[in-house]
């Protein structure tokens, strides 16, 4: 079994004091659990935190939110994979919020990945339909079978274009239900159902199978982010597919996200 990843999207949240304390408590937590921690602060924060996590367990690393493709040059406000290289061990890209905010296409995030990859930073690569598919089957009250004739197939086909079969292992994909993802508040959370997850998990495994071979579709990495907390994280580590989850609006509560990590510790 993979060990769940856990991976905390702050967004464009906390002061340089709020991500002090919160990375020290989650630091401090987290050590002897058996899951792998990932913080991904505002840019600005990377370095600070970089200090507080220098003497932390290997299980916790830190991530960055976005970066742009190129080394360097004329991009004002944007921040390169040379700039990251040994400060930020993942970084997410092709998140619902960039694509929807910033325009950013399928072309784009694969050149992401492709950058990422040459610097030897982890990519998290965002996949997620906007909205929910249409169930086809239930069987005992649970998805069993859905239409997953959306965009997000596609998405995923054309983020992979040009990655070599030695590359791909090193990526983490993240399905996100874009109808899923809360807007920071806890009343706003909508997840999807676990076993829906699992579905359109197991929906995007195949398409890495078709192209790269059954051994590396099942060894590939595939968490599930959108509303998650510690109440309802059960609903999606227990599924075989899921490898962990990302996790917005409630990573910034430290008691709350320390919760999700020592529940994803327990797994069986
Ligand atoms: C996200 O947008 O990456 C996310 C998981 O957000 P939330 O948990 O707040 O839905």
């Amino acid at each position: 079994m993979r060990r769940p990843l856990i991976v905390a999207n702050w967004k464009m949240n906390t002061t340089l004091a709020d991500a002090t304390v919160l990375a020290t408590q989650v630091k401090n937590a987290v050590s002897d659990l058996d899951v792998e921690v990932v913080l991904c602060p505002p840019f600005v924060w990377l370095v600070p935190l970089t200090e507080i996590l220098e003497h932390a367990p290997a299980n916790i690393s830190l991530g960055a939110q976005n970066m742009w493709f190129a080394e360097k040059g004329p991009m004002t406000g944007e921040i390169s994979p040379l700039m990251l290289k040994g400060i930020a061990k993942y970084v997410i890209l092709g998140h619902s919020e960039r694509r929807s905010h910033f325009g950013e296409s399928n072309a784009l995030v694969n050149d992401k990945i492709h950058a990422a990859l040459g610097h030897s930073i982890t990519p998290i690569v965002c996949v997620g339909e906007l909205k929910k598919m249409q169930e086809v089957k239930r069987t005992r009250g649970r998805p069993t079978r859905i239409d997953t004739r959306s965009n997000i197939l596609h998405q995923m086909e054309s983020t992979l274009k040009g990655i070599s079969r030695e590359n791909i292992e090193k990526i983490v994909f993240c399905y996100e239900p874009v109808w899923a993802i809360s807007k920071g508040t806890p009343e706003s959370r909508n997840p999807a159902e676990g076993a829906y997850s699992n579905l359109v998990i197991e929906k995007l495994r195949a398409v890495l199978a078709k192209k790269y071979g059954q051994n590396i579709a099942e060894r590939a990495r595939f968490i599930y982010g959108g509303s998650v907390d510690a109440s309802g994280i059960g609903e999606f580590l227990f599924q075989p597919e899921i490898d962990g989850v990302l996790v917005g609006g409630a990573s910034l509560n430290a008691k709350e996200f320390i919760a999700i990590c020592r529940e994803a510790s327990g797994r069986e």
